[in-house]
């Protein structure tokens, strides 16, 4: 890994960004920012408590009818100008992602500086052409702001996941208040001060770094908040569930994930097998919606085994780090237990590929079962399963038997045959023979990977309520 230089890793403030300025938190306590390529500390944060969600949340609600009365051609500018801010900053968002999440640097830069730049430009172009009064009939339609929204984020795609809901909810209308993960708060100071220099008022935007179950759980209880919008684990995001139901406030949930690329007979199997351990490998396996399980027919199931294992090996020194010591713990832990469970490793294992940094092997399991726990549980690191099936409604119910139902992959002989089948799987986004990532495609999960989507205008009006007037 290169570590980037230090001049570009933005520099830590020891504030809070509440009502438009960088204030001193409540308390004096911290919280340490870890390079997981060097184990060092990097960076303290203030670790923001119940009182600094209040006086955050009080600034967004004073900034919230100005804000929502803006015109949305004049909300579209500022959202322009955080798009600007992204774009011109992307050297400096690509080394702090790089210092506190550990992305390489070609990784952080082609998709954790420039995603984020795009799905800014997505919404300020939906804050200016998106319909907020229609007719129907005799009555005139109105979508307003759903009000003050507590953003809660993860730390495996840390700007991308705070833009997927900031921007949305300033497109809206909405005033906000980001709780960022405890890992990665580096990248959302930087997001505070992009927002800063484009001139929203004062309070439209409010940052409080802290702890998940201190600041996150303050701010989620909240009365002042409207609608928590939370992406993270799915036990966390019960609760959350239970308290926005408990309180009836709104609630949107981007959780976990154990999604399938489903192999077809027909397909091209190398290009098949080759994109699914590159998209299981990519950031280093915390992708929520990574196809961790492949699925191949038996006939080509020796074949596949040993194209992924090929495949996977090449990946040993491209891949970064994982975030944290618990996590790499986590990870090991799993591919300990796949093997106890006898799954058989063919790539990468649970020992340590270098002495420093928190790295996992890039590992791939052969003769996986659907019961076993690598076939169930989101790993959350570079761990790919390869299971067998006989035929189509074998794989079709090995694809659809988890929880889980964020994405999953399809490939076949034609792109009609992939998407017949992926209409069977239980899932909210299939790519059909490698499609590409559509940041305009609403993006969230059936069963327990959540509750609402994200991107484009189903993003959008997460954050709108309607109001209809008769005539
Ligand atoms: P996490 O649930 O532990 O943390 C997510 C956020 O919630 C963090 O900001 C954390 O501080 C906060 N939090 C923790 N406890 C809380 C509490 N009691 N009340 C309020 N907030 C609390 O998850 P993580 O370890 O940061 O992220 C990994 C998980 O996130 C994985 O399971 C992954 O699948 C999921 N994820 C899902 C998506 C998606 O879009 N569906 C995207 C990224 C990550």
């Amino acid at each position: 890994m290169t570590t980037p230089p230090d001049a570009l890793v933005a520099a830590p403030h020891d504030a809070l960004y509440i009502a438009g300025e960088w204030r001193p938190a409540a308390t004096g306590d911290t919280i340490p920012v870890v390079d997981p390529a060097t184990e060092e500390v990097i960076a303290h944060v203030p670790a923001g408590t119940a009182a600094d969600v209040d006086a955050a949340v009080r600034a967004a609600r004073a900034a919230l009818p100005g804000w929502a009365a803006t015109p949305p051609e004049d909300r579209a500018a500022r959202i322009a100008a955080i798009r600007d801010g992204l774009t011109a900053r992307a050297d400096e968002i690509a080394a702090t992602v790089t210092a506190e999440l550990g992305a390489p640097p070609k990784i952080a830069a082609a998709v954790h500086a420039a995603l984020p730049a795009r799905v800014a430009a997505s919404y300020a172009d939906l804050a200016a052409t998106y319909p907020f009064v229609e007719k129907v009939g005799n009555s005139t339609v109105y979508a307003e702001p759903v009000g003050v929204v507590g953003a809660i984020t993860p730390w495996n795609y840390p700007l991308h996941q705070i833009v997927a809901k900031a921007a949305p909810a300033l497109a809206a209308g909405c005033a906000i208040v980001l709780k960022p993960a405890e890992d990665t708060p580096l990248t959302a100071q930087l997001f505070a001060e992009v927002v800063h220099d484009a001139g929203l008022p004062p309070g439209v935007f409010n940052l409080v770094t802290g702890l998940g179950p201190v600041a996150g759980q303050a701010l989620a209880e909240h009365d002042g908040v409207d609608l928590v919008s939370f992406t993270g684990s799915t036990a966390v995001g019960r609760r959350i569930g239970a308290v926005a139901g408990a309180a009836v406030k709104r609630v949107a949930l981007e959780l976990g994930g154990k999604s399938a690329s489903v192999i077809l007979p027909g397909a091209d199997l190398a290009r098949a097998v080759n994109v699914g351990v590159a998209n299981v490998m990519s950031n280093s396996g915390q992708t929520c919606s990574a196809w961790t399980r492949m699925l191949v027919h038996t006939d080509q199931y020796d074949e596949a085994v040993a194209l992924a294992a090929t495949a996977a090996a090449k990946y040993g020194e491209r891949i970064g780090p994982v975030v944290s010591a618990a996590q790499r713990d986590r990870v090991r832990g799993y591919i300990e237990r796949g093997v106890a469970e006898g799954a058989r490793l063919v790539a990468g294992g649970p020992d340590a590929p270098r002495e420093r940094g928190y790295y996992v092997r890039p590992t791939v399991f052969a003769d996986v079962t659907p019961d076993m726990t690598i076939a169930q549980e989101e790993i959350f690191g570079p761990v790919l399963s390869i299971l067998r099936y006989e035929d189509e409604s074998d794989a079709e119910a090995i694809a659809n038997g988890t929880e889980y139902g964020l994405a999953g992959a399809v490939w076949a002989g034609s792109d009609e045959e992939a998407a017949a089948f992926a209409r069977r799987l239980h899932t909210g986004q299939v790519d059909i023979n490698g499609g590409a990532f559509n940041p305009l495609a609403p993006f969230g999960g059936y069963k327990r990977s959540g509750v609402g989507r994200e991107l484009g205008t189903h993003g959008l009006t997460e954050y709108l309520q309607t109001k209809s007037l008769q005539f």
